[in-house]
């Protein structure tokens, strides 16, 4: 069993088919449901529905609905407007509000139940992310024979910051009903057990926590991904030449850097265009040789928050341009839009520069997949050291991206970084990322749940 907020399918309107959607995880975990004829529990995607099962793409799918006024409090309130920022380092201001918290714990009672009527009283189960956290101890309590896992795929935040949650002890004791907790970095792991002892006294080391008469293993197990398909996209002739296209477009550039985000605060876009903008006002000679592309994939537009991020990144572009473009070049292209894959690894290839600057972020899968697809092994990779992946790609330039002097300079450093320094580094993160892939990570997971 999958517990995950979202189906691996969402519904076509044009086609009037289920379809699969991308992702890593979905591909991960298809391939091990299907074998197993295992059930995928989660949201159908929008509001009301119908609960009953069915099959699509070779998976059994159990939708939970939820209404729209559930959506908007547990979802876009207290899973984004609470849970999200806080885990990020409340780098946003937290709220706090009942009236989502109620819909919140509700809303993970219908997954839970969901579960325990599709898993046997001894059955695997294994959920997913922030917005289902108490879901294990409400299915141990249903099925206390059951194996539980939990995946956090976001940071897990220092206790200091993690307490000030009015239910920082209803959340743990969620997560503890697990007998296994899987986690991006082992700076998560230690946050997470150090708020487990101080806050709900369970005891010991990370690796055997004792809570409730029961022993919990918290352990850094990073996502990765799909190696087979980022290495196949990277060596398609049709990336090579959406790559050429895109440098043609762009009037044929000397230096190509790339951005690639969600458009969130948590990912210091607005930092990364500061810092490109020091370094053209620092080295001129730069002027009409450097093409800057940021790649901004709508997300959660209704939040105030995502609302007013956009707008900055927006008024930075325009300040940039406006003050460095000339007639025939302009330093920032802006792309506010959803890429496919493929789409997106011709961008990779076309880029010498490839920055990633989050103030915080559980993995940051582009950071791995700019590296997996650069098979030529040229290209650097600037990567914030607050992002879980700089945990492992400790070759690539790593940045403090609050630090504006020290992300200007490591731009610098990038875009005039030689060949020869460009294949020693991105050899060294490619063998990295080359042990890694994302079935290993299940399997691995899946193993950690057996116990
Ligand atoms: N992605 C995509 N189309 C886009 C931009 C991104 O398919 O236009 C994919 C990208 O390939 C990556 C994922 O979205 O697999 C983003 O994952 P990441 O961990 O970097 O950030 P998240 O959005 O999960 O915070």
């Amino acid at each position: 069993m999958v517990a995950a907020h979202r189906l691996p399918v969402a519904w076509d309107e044009r086609s009037g088919k289920w379809k699969t959607s991308p992702g890593g995880l979905v591909s991960a975990l298809a391939p091990v449901l299907r074998e197993n004829g295992g059930v995928w529990v989660g949201w159908n995607g929008g509001p009301g529905g119908d609960t009953k099962s069915f099959t699509a793409a070779g998976i059994r799918n159990r939708p939970v609905v939820l209404s729209e006024s559930e959506v908007e409090n547990h979802y876009d309130g207290f899973c984004t407007g609470t849970i999200w920022p806080l885990y990020h380092d409340a780098i946003r201001p937290l709220e706090f509000h009942r009236h989502w918290w109620h819909p919140h714990q509700e809303v993970n009672d219908r997954f839970a139940r969901a579960v325990a009527r599709a898993a046997g009283p001894e059955g695997k189960v294994w959920v997913h992310d922030y917005q289902l956290q108490l879901v294990p101890a409400m299915v141990r309590q249903r099925l206390p024979g059951a194996r539980i896992g939990f995946f956090l795929h976001i940071p897990f935040p220092p206790v200091d910051i993690f307490e000030r949650l009015p239910w920082r002890r209803q959340v743990l004791e969620g997560l503890l009903g697990a007998d296994y907790l899987g986690f991006q970095t082992r700076r998560a792991v230690l946050n997470f057990a150090a708020a487990a002892r101080e806050i709900t006294g369970a005891q010991g080391p990370a690796s055997a926590l004792e809570y409730d008469g029961r022993l919990i293993r918290a352990q850094a197990v990073p996502i990765s991904v799909d190696l087979a398909q980022s290495k196949a996209a990277g060596n398609a002739p049709e990336a090579k030449a959406a790559a050429e296209r895109l440098r043609n477009d762009l009037g044929e550039p000397e230096h190509v850097i790339l951005g690639v985000d969600r458009l969130d605060y948590s990912k210091g876009i607005d930092l990364r265009l500061r810092a490109f903008e020091v370094m053209l006002q620092r080295h001129p000679e730069l002027i009409g040789k450097v093409s800057f592309i940021q790649i901004a994939v709508p997300s959660r537009e209704d939040v105030g928050e995502y609302q007013s991020i956009r707008r900055k990144v927006e008024e930075m572009v325009g300040r940039i341009n406006g003050r460095f473009a000339r007639a025939s070049w302009t330093p920032v292209h802006y792309l506010y839009r959803n890429y496919s894959f493929e789409d997106l690894v011709g961008a990779y290839l076309a880029a010498d520069v490839m920055m990633i600057t989050p103030l915080r972020d559980g993995m940051n899968l582009v950071a791995l997949e700019y590296v997996a697809t650069r098979a030529d092994n040229r290209g650097a990779l600037i990567l914030s050291e607050f992002a879980g992946a700089a945990e492992r790609l400790t070759d690539a330039l790593i940045v403090n991206p609050y630090d504006l002097d020290a992300l200007a300079v490591a731009l610098y450093e990038a875009v005039v970084m030689d060949s020869v320094e460009q294949t020693r580094r991105m050899s060294r993160l490619r063998r990295t990322v080359g042990r890694l892939d994302v079935h290993t990570w299940a399997r691995q997971n899946l193993e950690a749940i057996e116990g």
